[in-house]
């Protein structure tokens, strides 16, 4: 397998620690809200990567941790520890207790998994009865379960002398660490100025860059809901803690891959890997791999709070199947980055319907894999999944000479990594209602006389295989031969 190691900035071939076992590590949701079609591409892409792992014959063990606590607002855009807590302010919000926000979402985890044909992080598929009582047997770590592992670590760390201590948290100190900024090669100084200046909080930090491994419960968070005890007094963990100590304690001291969004590149993984050397004075990651990111057209951060960005629920209420929205993501590369747009999910909507009509039309028995394109299938996925490529070799096995049953059999086997229900979905096609509704809205803003939205709409129909005709009766469509 190769993959694009962000440290390395290429393509590397990966190496386990131990041959033909990989050991994984993915950052996973902060459980506040319902995950939105950002966070999707995240976890199908992880997804995609476990199951070519399978299918390659690796046997992998996987965890993703669940943020319960700790997690700041502001840390995402500035690095700075001194924003609210998103499970407070979100406890507060809901009149919940930060627990039951907590547990609430990962229902909703389970749910939007399940729908995406996501795996759970042991492999299994997710039973419909699991709820969040039981995520921990399935390969999920929770952070509010490892406060104790996270202390121990804190303690490693600053027994080896990077930290400093403030009445208001237990510090980092970036400064004892020559290569903190490796990731992202800026100077220290370069990054300090990107830290918003936390206007009076704590006094007694002493680089903008430094980050919180305890927060007490003083000052600011003197009101926070959930605290633990610890050496440093009442408080809680700092965000990036968890996952250094739930990756060490569940992986082990040296593992193989951890992954995230391209986001966490500067701040979180920084971190991350700063206390990993802090504590065990080695990197403990072998490689880190980022997906990149989903954006507004423009490229407008996609927000749940600014609403740009859809969740699950919202797909399928536009008359979408959660499969649609996976297949549009397993189609493109990891790596690439993807302008999330009512048209992309209509194209993917297309594709996969058409991919089950002709699949359909090979009949229901299934012979023998053919071994060519087994080969070619694995080469795509080892060549940094290749997706583009893997849909590519699809079409052409789907138009071969080979008897159907066997062309059958081998799309079977390629689904085993798609995870498209390529076998049992029905290609029932909801299409005419969407071309319905998107008549009606255009002939509104004929109405209103905005001609650039009708265009627009114009546009969209086309893409789903039909013309408009403006005549005296009004609109007419036409299906386009192709
Ligand atoms: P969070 O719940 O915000 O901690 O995010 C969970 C995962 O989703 C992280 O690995 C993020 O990097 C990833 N993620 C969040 N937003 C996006 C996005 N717009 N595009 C791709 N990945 C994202
Ligand atoms: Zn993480």
């Amino acid at each position: 397998m190769k993959l694009y190691s962000t440290l390395d900035k290429k393509i590397v071939k990966i190496e386990p620690l131990s041959e033909g076992e990989i050991s994984m590590y993915n950052c996973g949701p902060t459980v506040y809200f319902r995950m939105h079609v950002g966070n999707i591409r995240a976890y199908v892409n992880w997804d995609i990567l476990h199951r070519a792992f399978l299918y390659l014959g690796y046997s992998v063990k996987r965890i993703m941790n669940i943020t319960d606590v700790g997690h700041m607002s502001s840390t995402d855009d500035f690095g700075d520890d001194f924003g609210d807590e998103k499970m407070d302010i979100q406890a507060k919000k809901e009149g919940l207790e930060p627990l039951d926000i907590a547990n609430k979402y990962i229902d909703t985890v389970l749910d939007d998994f399940r729908a995406l044909n996501i795996l759970a992080p042991n492999g299994q598929v997710i039973p419909s009865e699991l709820t969040f009582m039981e995520v921990n047997k399935y390969g999920w770590s929770r952070a509010t379960e490892y406060i104790d592992e996270m202390i121990e670590m804190i303690q490693k760390i600053e027994k080896n002398g990077y930290t400093y201590e403030t009445k208001q948290a237990l510090y980092f100190d970036v400064s004892k660490l020559e290569d903190y900024t490796i990731f992202t090669g800026q100077k220290l100084e370069e990054k300090e100025v990107g830290v918003r200046k936390e206007v009076g909080v704590d006094k007694e930090k002493r680089n903008p860059a430094d980050f919180v491994l305890w927060m007490k419960k003083e000052g600011k968070y003197r009101d926070h809901i959930m605290n633990w005890d610890s050496p440093w007094g009442v408080g809680f963990p700092g965000w990036h803690i968890e996952c250094s100590a739930m990756s060490t304690a569940l992986l082990g001291e040296h593992f193989d891959i951890h992954t995230g969004g391209i986001d966490h590149i500067p701040v979180h993984h920084t971190n991350e890997r700063a206390q990993n050397i802090g504590a065990y004075k080695h990197p403990v990651v072998k490689y880190w791999i980022h997906n990149e990111w989903i954006v507004s057209r423009g490229d407008i951060k996609l927000s749940k709070s600014k609403g740009t960005a859809p969740t699950l629920p919202e797909i399928i209420e536009a008359g979408f199947s959660p499969l649609d929205i996976r297949y549009l993501f397993a189609s493109i590369n990891y790596r690439t980055k993807v302008e999330f747009s009512l048209q992309a999910l209509t194209g993917a909507r297309r594709a996969r319907l058409n991919l089950l009509k002709r699949i359909r039309e090979l009949g229901t028995k299934s012979g023998n894999v053919i071994e060519r394109y087994v080969e070619g299938f694995k080469n795509e996925l080892e060549n940094n999944l290749n997706m583009s490529g893997v849909f590519g070799l699809v079409n052409e096995l789907l138009k071969s000479e080979y008897p159907k049953e066997d062309i059958l059999a081998t799309t079977y086997d390629i689904d085993r990594v798609l995870g498209l229900e390529l076998e049992n979905e029905s290609t029932e096609e909801p299409l005419e209602s969407g071309i319905e509704k998107l008549l009606n809205e255009r002939e509104r803003a004929r109405e209103r006389k905005d001609f650039v939205e009708s265009d627009r709409i114009r546009d969209l129909i086309y893409r789903e295989g039909y013309q408009v005709l403006d005549t005296p009766e009004g609109q007419r469509v036409e299906k386009i031969n192709e």
